[in-house]
């Protein structure tokens, strides 16, 4: 475990290390990197590394545009692959201002924010996210929507010939100091989910990051490619990042109750209830893309109606049958497109303001909602997810609770980004209208 500047330098004197990659995220949650030669490590550590800021999107305006690379050491980890010319690490960073304060719309300052808000209320949030993702074949070098394999859901090899691959990513991620339940193909062909143990809120937004480059980089060490496009095939489960939540007291498991009705506690509701009641909002962060709500539509085991259950997985919110210490709450609508930070900023803030304010969820729905008729989810009052990224943005827009946990910056600049991936979509003439109305209209 690294925790000091000199196990960071014991570590790169043991392992032979060339170079480092200073890691961040920017607002969409791509990872951004600039890597140094060991030579600057000393540096890096003490007064950080500066770069121009204007260059990243969403960050700042051109006139302030000089910003500070601060590592957080316990970050440090070997990148298992490349070994030949040396190895190489990383460090994941926080960004600071020239005056050395901290820069708001850093999304792991976002995060630690709303961390600290909980901690005030005597909380812990740990997060367990699932990722699904496609591994596709490459034509003269180009990614292809064409399956690696046409296994479907738990399928085991022969069909499966993607196990020799999702092992490797495995051991990759156990070399990072990822802790793995269980890898298995997914119901879609060429799909694949890895599970990682559940940690702290910024431990797991970190993490997030960095299973999808390494994903990327196995596959692409394959000839494959790996994607977490949210729906890249049309007839086909898309990819999701179902988020299980539950909050700490102290050593409790705050969501436990043996007591309580389904033997889950009012708080558990209560945090149900606040996601609820921001979700539509929530969703142009944790669904970000044009693409992202093509994924949720019935009947490919995504969520449309905004409803939470036991078991039950038509439901937007489930609670798994777990009880004790894995007492936890599954949201089922994320996708592996969205800034990780962000996203689990904004859910527990959510969650947050429906503890404080004793918000009741409603009634639980212990049955499939898709067999609802219209007329029935109106009587029932169920709501529904927003159906594209404009309209998120319209929730957003209008949400304080949200704008206060970003900060206006990170909440202008997505809903601009957002909007802008609107206007780029719907200003486009898409293949299906020329084969649907030209020869006809
Ligand atoms: P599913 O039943 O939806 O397939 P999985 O078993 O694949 O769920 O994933 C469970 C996830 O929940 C894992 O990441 C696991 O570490 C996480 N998890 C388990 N207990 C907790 C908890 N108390 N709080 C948050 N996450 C948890
Ligand atoms: N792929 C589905 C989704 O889009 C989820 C399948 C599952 O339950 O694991 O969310
Ligand atoms: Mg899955
Ligand atoms: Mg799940």
């Amino acid at each position: 475990i690294i925790c000091n500047k000199e196990d960071v330098i014991k570590a790169i004197e043991t392992n032979n290390v060339k170079f480092i990659r200073l890691q961040f995220t920017d607002i969409q949650g791509v990872v951004k990197d600039v890597e140094i030669p060991v030579t600057q490590i000393e540096k890096a550590l003490t007064t950080g590394i500066s770069f121009d800021g204007s260059s990243i999107e969403g960050f700042v305006r051109i006139d302030e545009s000089d910003m500070v690379l601060k590592p957080d050491i316990k970050t440090f980890a070997i990148l298992p692959w490349s070994k030949d010319k040396g190895g190489v690490a990383r460090i994941i960073c926080d960004i600071e201002m020239p005056d050395g304060s901290q820069f708001k719309a850093d999304p792991r300052y976002v995060l630690k924010k709303v961390m600290k808000e909980a901690e005030k209320m005597g909380f812990s949030l740990n997060v367990g996210p699932e990722l699904e993702f496609f591994l596709f074949e490459k034509v003269d070098g180009k990614a292809t929507t064409i399956p690696h394999d046409y296994g479907t859901y738990f399928e085991f090899a022969p069909t499966d010939l993607a196990e020799d691959i999702r092992r490797e990513i495995v051991l990759t991620l156990t070399d990072l100091n990822f802790d793995i339940e269980a890898s298995h193909h997914e119901v879609a062909f060429g799909q694949h989910e890895i599970d990682f143990k559940y940690g702290d809120a910024l431990t797991t937004a970190d993490n997030v990051m960095t299973f999808k480059y390494v994903t990327r980089t196995i596959a692409k060490l394959h000839g494959l490619h790996a994607t977490f496009m949210p729906k890249p095939i049309a007839s086909e489960n898309g990819s999701g990042m179902h988020v299980n939540l539950s909050l700490s007291k102290g050593e409790e498991n705050a969501f436990y109750d043996p007591d309580g009705e389904m033997e889950i506690s009012d708080t558990t509701k209560q945090f149900i209830a606040g996601v609820l009641k921001h979700i539509k909002a929530i969703s142009c962060i944790s669904n970000p893309l044009v693409n992202s709500y093509k994924r949720l539509i019935p009947g490919y085991e995504a969520p449309v109606y905004i409803t939470w259950s036991g078991a039950n997985r038509s439901s937007l919110i489930r609670i798994p049958s777990a009880r004790g210490k894995s007492t936890r709450v599954e949201l089922r609508s994320p996708d592996p497109s969205c800034n990780p930070y962000l996203t689990f900023a904004a859910i527990l803030a959510a969650g947050l303001d429906g503890i404080k304010n004793k918000i009741d969820p409603g009634k639980m729905m212990d049955y499939n909602v898709f067999d609802l008729t219209k007329q029935e989810r109106v009587e029932r009052g169920i709501e529904t997810l927003p159906s594209t990224i404009n309209e998120s943005a319209d929730y957003l827009e209008k949400n304080e609770l949200l704008k206060e946990t970003l900060g206006a910056h990170v909440h202008d600049n997505i809903l601009r980004i957002a909007r802008a991936e609107w206007d780029a979509y719907r200003t486009q003439v898409h293949d299906w209208e020329i084969q649907r109305y030209l020869n006809t209209i």
